[in-house]
């Protein structure tokens, strides 16, 4: 039943027995199904029970769309360590707490937590932000340690300038331990530390783990490399699919060639190859197709079009970036009209601050939209950071960073004086956040001695009630009603606008509310826990683009990744954008696979955009179209021809580049060949229509907006069918049947 819809290829990864298995395939072509399909075939296959697989996905969205697709599928299954890197790793941690030392709520440090704890650091060293910048320290603080670099060595290899930085490292780290927190990539480091050093917890995951599974394995860095390693059993019981072309993580130290060395390092490995793409339309899937065959270096894949017909890819080239976004939301609401809902729609773009044109354009339109920036804003708001910060010295008493924000917010008499003091005090380790306000207030005097002792007792009774499992939504009321927070800002005393601020606090609540529901099975954890990790690390993911109702999505191509959508538009094919300014050809190459992941996002349409001017960072700039479009064969393009003029660079002028290296094919031939399915039978995707016509009329169709309705006539075949309906509501409407969502009644 798993294996039957699935081609023969697929059918031979989902099912292979023992040992390392790497499916190494282009975009599209189901190698996330085949991670579902072989997930629940190897439950049957074995009889083993969820919790014995580990299947570890790219963001955690992807992660609840299989959690989502399993139980669909299986009603009584319930995998249990189904995450990202990340999330598996702060889960494993917390289970060997004791042992780390940790507080089984230990915090999980987010970014602006971490810029602020280094600001303070350095205020303490006397050192100013010009001299070291904050955000330059913590990217390579997170560059040693993806590496897999501690403070000791750090200090022992950088000389010069850098020593400085490691020396910073070092306290940096101290004060993590101090606060009994771990930032992201300690999650992963000092997991792997402890598997490395600790045999007895390394064999108990190993025994745990019947086998593990990796979607997105193209972006993984060494240091989750090394994870896998540590957790599999000799390396046999690991399933890995990817796809080079789409490794678009490099800044984050994942590495172009590492899945191509997956044969290497785990010996006797099996490779499937998957060649068909099941996603995209014919057109589309030339286009990409063909853009990707000219970078430099790549393993070379065969992508197969299923022969789905469609519109060619749409080249638009426009004024400026505002006639950029009135374009894109024209067409957008053309398609709505037409009958495609909102959120099938997708603008892409390469940098974030390209999103306001569309931001604007959108709202005026009317046109209904989410963006990831709007879920990161929200919890960058100083509301919602203040609120968290009670949760988590809450949760964790040694939390310093968060008992300093809140010392005296709102206020309660402990200005200045009383946070010098704190901060005396707060390198004693071991102590809790009662017992140092219990100190401090032994120093201070009068209504500041008085309000310590009360906040010392209110942070005790707090930390009570989360060990004995009071949910988010208790401790924050506990916290609200104890401080008169929403007082304090409904007044406008904290001197920022009231009412909004007064919303974002109730949207706080109301997830808290919502959260508690169903987390009552976690028994080894408190849901105040449960709670603050979800939060921080949906911060970290690139994924989280928050549940969609009807509404287009804004997103960057890093965070679209894995994800489809019908409709697609990419915006900004300019150079210095996608390619963006660069510093040396590798880079140029990621760019490529971007604009690769961008383009193969697309089901059923896809349209790029690019511009004459643009207002970017404060000037006007006049791009020039973006390279990679010279790559996109003209016979699967409609629109405007891209001009370039004489200095646009060429991607594949040999006598600048370095000769372009196409890895040999797979050194583990698959044992079918890759040909075989080139025929794949059409009616998988569009059913020819001569034969669907005479079954569409008369039928009582549902759309989503209008509702029921009869279909009175259908013309057209293919993606082009187009069925005149007759609506209750709204009379008759001529829809195409590819937009418009219909369900047969
Ligand atoms: P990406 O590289 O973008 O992550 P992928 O290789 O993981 O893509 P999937 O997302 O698994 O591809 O599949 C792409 C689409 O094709 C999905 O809608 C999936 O349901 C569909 N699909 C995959 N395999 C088949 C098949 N054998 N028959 C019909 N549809 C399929
Ligand atoms: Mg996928």
């Amino acid at each position: 039943m798993i294996l039957e819809e699935l081609n023969p290829a697929q059918q031979e990864a989902v099912s292979h027995e023992g040992g390392p298995l790497l499916v190494l395939a282009p975009a599209g072509s189901g190698k996330t199904r085949v991670v579902i399909a072989r997930l629940l075939y190897l439950l049957d296959r074995y009889g083993w029970s969820e919790d014995r697989l580990l299947v570890v996905t790219f963001t955690r969205k992807a992660a609840r769309e299989l959690l989502h697709r399993i139980s669909r599928l299986r009603p009584s299954s319930r995998p249990s360590w189904v995450g990202t890197f990340h999330s598996v790793a702060a889960r494993m941690l917390r289970q060997q707490a004791e042992r780390l030392d940790l507080p089984r709520e230990f915090t999980i440090v987010d970014g602006p937590d971490q810029l602020q704890m280094i600001r303070d650091l350095l205020g303490r060293q006397g050192v100013s932000d010009k001299e070291v910048d904050p955000k330059k320290l913590a990217g390579r603080i997170g560059k040693w340690k993806s590496a897999g670099v501690d403070p000791v060595e750090a200090i022992r290899t950088t000389f010069g300038p850098f020593r400085v930085q490691a020396e910073l490292y070092a306290a940096y780290q101290d004060n993590l331990a101090l606060q009994k927190a771990l930032d992201f990539d300690d999650l992963l480091l000092t997991l792997v530390r402890c598997l490395e050093q600790d045999p007895e917890v390394r064999e108990t995951y190993q025994r745990q783990f019947e086998h593990i599974l990796v979607d997105e394995y193209q972006d993984t860095n060494p240091l989750q490399e090394r994870l896998l390693r540590l957790l599999s059993r000799d390396r046999q019981n690991v399933t890995v699919v990817g796809d080079d072309d789409q490794s678009i993580y490099r800044f984050r130290g994942a590495e172009v060639g590492h899945i191509l060395s997956f044969p290497k390092e785990y010996p006797g490995a099996r490779q499937v190859v998957l060649t068909v793409n099941y996603r995209s339309t014919r057109p589309i899937v030339t286009a990409a197709s063909s853009m990707i065959s000219s970078a430099l270096a790549r393993y070379r894949k065969d992508m197969v079009s299923t022969g789905r017909p469609g519109e060619p890819v749409f080249l638009k080239k426009l004024d400026s970036e505002w006639a950029e976004a009135r374009f894109v939301a024209r067409t957008i609401q053309e398609k709505v009209e037409r009958g495609a809902m909102f959120r099938d729609q997708v603008v892409l773009f390469r940098m974030n601050v390209q999103a306001q044109p569309f931001i604007r354009a959108f709202a005026e339109a009317g046109i209904p939209f989410q963006t990831r920036g709007a879920v990161q804003g929200f919890f960058n708001r100083r509301e919602i950071r203040d609120l968290l910060a009670y949760l988590r010295v809450s949760a964790n008493p040694f939390d310093r960073i968060s008992l300093g924000r809140i010392l005296n917010v709102p206020p309660r008499g402990m200005g200045e004086k009383a946070r010098e003091r704190l901060d005396q005090q707060a390198g004693n380790p071991g102590l809790s956040s009662w017992e140092l306000l219990e100190r401090l207030s032994l120093e201070l005097s009068g209504k500041a001695r008085e309000s310590a002792r009360a906040f010392a007792n209110d942070l005790e009774e707090a930390s009570r009630m989360v060990r004995r499992g009071d949910g988010p939504f208790s401790l924050l009321q506990f916290w609200l009603s104890r401080t008169g927070y929403e007082q304090w800002v409904s007044e406008g005393e904290s001197g920022e606008e009231g009412p909004g601020r007064e919303e974002n606090l109730k949207e706080l609540l109301r997830m808290s509310e919502r959260f508690g529901d169903g987390i009552g099975e976690l028994t080894d954890r408190t849901p105040t826990g449960v709670f603050l990790e979800e939060l921080a690390l949906s911060q970290e993911d690139p994924g989280e683009a928050g549940e969609s109702p009807d509404r287009v999505s804004l997103l960057t191509i890093h965070q679209a990744k894995g994800l489809e959508f019908p409709h697609v538009y990419l915006a900004g094919a300019e150079e210095d954008i996608l390619p963006m300014k660069s510093r040396d050809k590798v880079d140029v190459e990621e760019e490529r696979r971007l604009f690769y992941v961008a383009m193969t996002r697309a089901r059923d349409s896809l349209a790029i955009t690019w511009c004459l001017t643009r207002q970017l960072f404060g000037r006007t700039e006049s791009p020039r179209p973006s390279r990679f479009l010279r790559d996109i064969p003209p016979e699967a393009v409609q629109g405007d021809r891209p001009v370039f003029r004489p200095e646009t660079p060429v991607s594949r002028q040999t006598s600048e580049l370095p000769p372009r290296k196409v890895f040999p094919p797979p050194s583990l031939a698959p044992s079918r060949p890759a040909t075989s399915l080139r025929s794949v039978p059409e009616k998988r995707t569009s059913p020819p229509t001569e034969v669907l016509r005479p079954e569409w009329i008369g039928k009582t169709v549902v759309h989503p907006r209008f509702g029921r309705g009869r279909v009175e006539e259908a013309h057209g075949e293919g993606g082009d069918l187009e069925l005149s309906i007759r609506f209750e509501s709204s009379g008759v409407r001529r829809l195409l049947e590819r937009f418009a969502n219909l369900q047969v009644d």
